[in-house]
């Protein structure tokens, strides 16, 4: 685990504790023997899932206040991040991690048993139809997602579920400036506010990383988000 170590105390003057490491390897392992059965991540190597995968969820870390417990979504969180990582390290967070496909929601449920995580819901549906469910519409502090669509679809997942006053969280890659200019008319519509584009360098890893963050300023109009495939087919523009 030395390059989660490592990176921990260089990106985020983090120690991590003997447990959150033993937490991280049990996860790695879940994650290994997951992946001989099926293709949960491309991302195999050691030294890769400890930093393309764990240190990259922690960078959402300095969002969080830390101590005080608030209520999270992950949207498409694929293998668990970066939902997963953030509950090993806020265990007082409660945490949601919506999956659209039926074996990753599954693996999310095994890890979170395994590691013993209390305050993890796993709900295995598509963001659009969670989005309309008053049990999540407007519920949570925080909407995060890394690698699940553009932002101007992703502001159709996210903001939705955001009450007013949290925010909406998105790891994007090098486009991400271009990416929010082309979302800013669709995050106004949807009650958030201007973006905040914050750069993340991961050790060892060449393309520029943000993570951008809209505040909920208004209520998400009841339309958004539309049905099933539609924010992906027609993005708000
Ligand atoms: N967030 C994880 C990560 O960064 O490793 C997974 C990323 S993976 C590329 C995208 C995931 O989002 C897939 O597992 C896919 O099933 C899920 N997904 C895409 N659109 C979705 C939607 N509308 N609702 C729920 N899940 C969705």
């Amino acid at each position: 685990m030395e390059h989660l170590i490592n990176g921990a105390k260089a990106l985020l003057g983090l120690e991590l504790t003997r447990d959150q490491i033993a937490a991280f390897q049990t996860y790695t392992d879940e994650l290994r023997a997951w992946n001989a059965r099926f293709n949960l991540t491309a991302i195999t190597d050691d030294a890769d899932i400890q930093v393309k995968h764990f240190l990259d969820s922690l960078s959402l870390l300095p969002l969080l206040r830390p101590g005080a417990p608030g209520r999270l979504i992950d949207v498409g969180a694929g293998a668990g991040f970066p939902g997963l990582p953030l509950k090993i390290m806020r265990p007082e967070l409660a945490v949601t991690l919506v999956e659209a496909t039926g074996k990753k929601a599954k693996f999310c449920e095994a890890v979170a048993a395994r590691l013993g995580l209390t305050g993890v819901t796993v709900v295995n549906a598509r963001a659009e139809d969670v989005g309309q469910d008053p049990a999540h519409r407007e519920r949570y502090d925080w909407a995060v997602a890394r690698a699940v669509a553009a932002l101007p679809v992703l502001a159709e997942y996210l903001l939705p579920l955001v009450k007013i006053g949290g925010q909406a969280v998105a790891q994007k890659g090098a486009n991400a400036p271009h990416e929010a200019q082309a979302a800013a008319a669709a995050v106004s519509l949807l009650g958030g506010g201007p973006a905040q584009l914050r750069p993340v360098a991961l050790p060892g890893v060449a393309e520029a990383r943000y993570v951008v963050v809209y505040p909920k300023l208004a209520t998400t109009p009841r339309a958004y988000p539309r049905r099933v495939g539609v924010p992906a087919k027609s993005p708000l523009k």
